[in-house]
């Protein structure tokens, strides 16, 4: 085990300090842009950054709307609305994903139904969701399958079954900004789709989201509910339902101007750093890295290993952290948090499974060389 926090290190250049999973590079016009919000008083609910961004955004991952909001956990909730999910309703999502998913649902006053991971992919299995639809006379209001860690899950044929049984998608495309599937990109797939801008995801406004639809009806019912529906006028304040204030500062969208301009140079180097693990680990028995599947082109948010069982992940996790390389199992089940005890799950064992020996490991892009002339 030794080799391999050696080997992080020196693909980090950090011999001597502690190497996090996954920190923001701010090596673009980040200062600038914010500097320029403090210098015109610009940093709060309205600015040109904001619009700025929600076109760069619509832009590079060619959908039609992308509306920008406070982070991905309201952006989500808000995208379950837009969809109409009402309280009392169920909602289909996967058991191993981040609460955040969860907690959407449980915020509109729906229920989450936790299916099965499909083992190659690590999202939602659409064998699960066929055999659970099948299987269950209850009407489905949504389903929210999840891009873990930037990796395309089997959208086409979860799209085609939810089609089928008549279900609007909403893509959690939280982890998978810049992540393409056959060209296409993630969070584009569905009725709607959501990307965060966390600090920890592959880049960051400080805290963010983004509602991406090709909707345009969809996609100007975002912007009107996340900014207090308020109809148009030059001073009047006429509101025309009881919305939300889920808008993105413009000061946050600065940071996320100045980081879309530096997207690809960032996914450029999260990939070879992918592809040096991936080299690293090919001949090591007993550890599998998981790599982008077939047909997808992924932002490697954060790379992954299993390891033999749960007694291995837990010895790798404490002799790596102890040394200083940071690491981290995968999210507990959803059905294992006490307040989702009691929610209806499909057969879990893959989750488990996967839950039992995945490691995260660090993944984000390096700091810019040091001139070293
Ligand atoms: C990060 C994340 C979210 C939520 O994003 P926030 O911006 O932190 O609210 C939702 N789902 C998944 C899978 C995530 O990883």
């Amino acid at each position: 085990m030794l080799d391999i926090t050696t080997f992080i290190r020196e693909l980090y250049e950090e011999p001597e300090a502690s190497i996090p999973l996954h920190a923001p590079v701010f090596n673009g016009k980040e200062k600038e842009y914010l500097c320029n919000c403090i210098d015109t008083t610009f940093v709060s609910s309205v600015g040109e950054y904001v619009d700025r961004f929600e076109e760069m955004t619509r832009d590079y991952t060619d959908s039609k709307r992308a509306v920008a909001v406070a982070n991905g956990t309201c952006g989500l909730e808000m995208a379950l609305r837009l969809v109409d999910v009402k309280p009392g309703d169920l909602v289909l999502t996967q058991a191993l994903t981040f609460v955040a998913t969860a907690n959407a649902i449980t915020h509109i006053g729906a229920s989450p139904v936790f299916l099965d991971s499909d083992p190659d992919t690590l999202g939602m299995s659409p064998d699960a969701l066929r055999d659970f639809l099948v299987n269950s006379d209850r009407k489905i209001a949504a389903c929210v399958p999840v891009h873990i860690l930037g990796h395309a899950c089997r959208i086409h044929e979860i799209c085609d079954i939810c089609a089928e049984f008549d279900i609007p998608v909403v893509e959690d495309a939280a982890e998978a900004l810049g992540s393409t599937l056959n060209g296409q990109h993630l969070g584009t797939f569905g009725r709607v789709g959501v990307l965060s801008y966390n600090g920890n995801k592959t880049i960051t406004t400080g805290g963010g989201g983004m509602i991406l639809t090709n909707d345009e009806t969809l996609g100007a019912r975002a912007k009107h509910l996340t900014t207090t529906a308020k109809a148009p006028h030059r001073w009047e304040f006429r509101h025309t339902e009881t919305a939300w204030n889920y808008r993105m500062p413009n000061i946050n969208a600065a940071l996320g101007c100045a980081q879309m301009e530096r997207l690809e140079s960032i996914l450029q180097d999260k990939r070879d750093i992918a592809h040096a693990y991936r080299d690293f680990f090919a001949p090591k028995d007993g550890i599998d890295y998981i790599d982008e599947p077939k047909g997808c082109r992924s932002n490697y948010w954060l790379n992954t290993i299993l390891l033999k069982n749960r007694e291995e992940r837990d010895s790798f996790l404490e002799y790596s952290n102890n040394s200083g390389v940071m690491t981290r199992p995968l999210w507990t089940l959803m059905p294992d948090l006490s307040m989702f005890e009691n929610a209806a799950c499909g057969e879990l064992a893959n989750a488990k499974d996967i839950q039992d020996r995945a490691v995260n490991l660090p993944s984000g892009p390096r700091k810019p060389r040091k001139d070293k002339s």
